[in-house]
């Protein structure tokens, strides 16, 4: 059964590459038969659907529920990747309901307004005659582009990447009790990607970082990405740990656009709270405020070009206005989001954006606060990092019931 859950991660994978160009695999280190490049490159929706169904029909054998929710929620969201870019299911709202466990809505205006109010008071010690230039000015300062990018992201940034492997080592693993084998992170620059950073798993235990080039980019946010892409590579590197050690053949596959994105990119997001590393100096403060407006901004703009759809212009300038973007960074942060990409294709991504802010503040956060307050953080990063089954949106507070 748990085969051929992965035999069905790799045909949906190979759907999704054929209508996108983007497998939803993201990652393998299983076994060479059930590799995704094995796997029927051809079957059709209503066939996926069908074997999907199958599938769930069969989890009735798997007697520990937090396991046997995880891979029936799995697989509801691959049905519903395959209804969207088959075209069966065009319901913005329920795709990504399906999808990632969570209602997605807008953030009001009200709320919008206070976070702004929170940047303005943060902005309050840095340059610039009114808000907007107080944002243009703090996020153009200390932004480097092209051969300065790359050689930052060579050197500065992959020495830092080895510095936050060893701070999850010393303040994370000591607590659970256990250590994991940690290959490291490679970093790559590459261009003309939709996102601004990308960790690609490579099984046995070692990532790749790439880095889009194409894009200034503030030094200060990149080292602050480091601490979000390294902790995807450790969720990783225990889920390599769990298949090898323990049999789990269902976790050497991770597939995009299910509950298990919901959890990942909410702790990648609360990264820095685990180490223990954010400082309090204005320049911190600033950035996180800016942080949570634009995430928050970035969900609004989905909503708006996706279900209520807006042109992409009205969504650059509501970027701009309550966003407080560069018309150009603005822009190429709606090609993460836009329902198509430049090339007319449907965006793979279009639905994602909505796991980063709701994992971390719906999900993640919340738990790890009361965990820290109880004195369980150990029995914390033990469920998380030892038990991957708790790391979707459809398992998580069950798996944390016990706090
Ligand atoms: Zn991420």
């Amino acid at each position: 059964m748990a085969k051929e859950f992965v035999r069905l991660c790799g045909e949906v994978g190979n759907f999704s590459e054929r209508i996108t160009g983007v497998s939803i695999v993201d990652a393998y280190f299983g076994p060479e038969d059930l590799d995704p490049k094995r796997q029927n490159e051809n079957k059709d929706a209503e066939v996926l659907i069908h074997d999907l169904d199958e599938f769930i029909d069969t989890l009735g054998e798997i007697d520990e529920p937090i396991r046997r929710k995880y891979l029936q929620a799995e697989a509801e969201s691959m049905k519903m990747t395959v209804k969207w870019l088959a075209g069966l299911e065009t319901n913005y709202s329920n795709i990504v309901r399906t999808m990632f466990n969570i209602e997605p809505k807008k953030f009001s205006k009200g709320i919008i307004d206070a976070q702004l109010s929170e940047v303005e008071a943060a902005l309050e010690p840095f340059p610039g005659v009114d808000l907007a230039e107080k944002a243009s000015l703090f996020t153009k300062e200390g932004e480097v582009r092209g051969k300065a990018l790359r050689d930052f992201i060579d050197n500065e940034l992959q020495s830092k990447s080895s510095d936050v492997g060893q701070l999850f080592k010393e303040r994370i693993y000591s607590l659970i009790g256990r250590d994991v084998t940690d290959n490291g992170v490679k970093y790559n620059c590459v261009t003309d990607k939709p996102w601004s950073g990308y960790n690609y798993f490579q099984g046995n235990y070692t990532s790749v970082n790439e880095f889009n080039v194409d894009r200034p980019m503030n030094t200060d946010s990149a080292l602050a990405v480091v601490y979000h892409e390294y902790e995807h590579h450790v969720s990783n590197l225990w889920r390599e740990r769990a298949y090898h050690e323990e049999g789990f053949v269902e976790l050497s596959i991770v597939p995009l656009h299910t509950g298990r994105c919901v959890i990942s990119e909410g702790t990648a997001d609360t990264a820095r709270d685990f180490l223990g590393v954010k400082d309090s100096s204005d320049k911190v403060k600033a950035y996180d405020a800016l942080y949570k407006l634009r995430r928050m901004i970035s969900i609004n703009s989905a909503i708006m070009l996706n279900l209520e759809k807006k042109s992409i212009d009205e969504t650059v300038q509501y970027n701009v206005e309550r966003g407080l973007r560069s018309e150009g960074a603005a822009r190429s942060g709606l090609a993460f989001i836009s329902p198509e990409t430049r090339d007319g294709k449907v965006n793979i991504w279009s639905p994602y954006v909505f796991t980063y802010y709701i994992g971390r503040t719906d999900f993640v956060y919340p738990i790890f606060s009361k965990a820290k307050e109880q004195g369980e953080l150990d029995k914390f990063y033990q469920t998380l990092y030892l038990n991957p089954f708790s790391g979707s949106s459809a398992t998580w507070k069950e798996s944390f019931s016990w706090l």
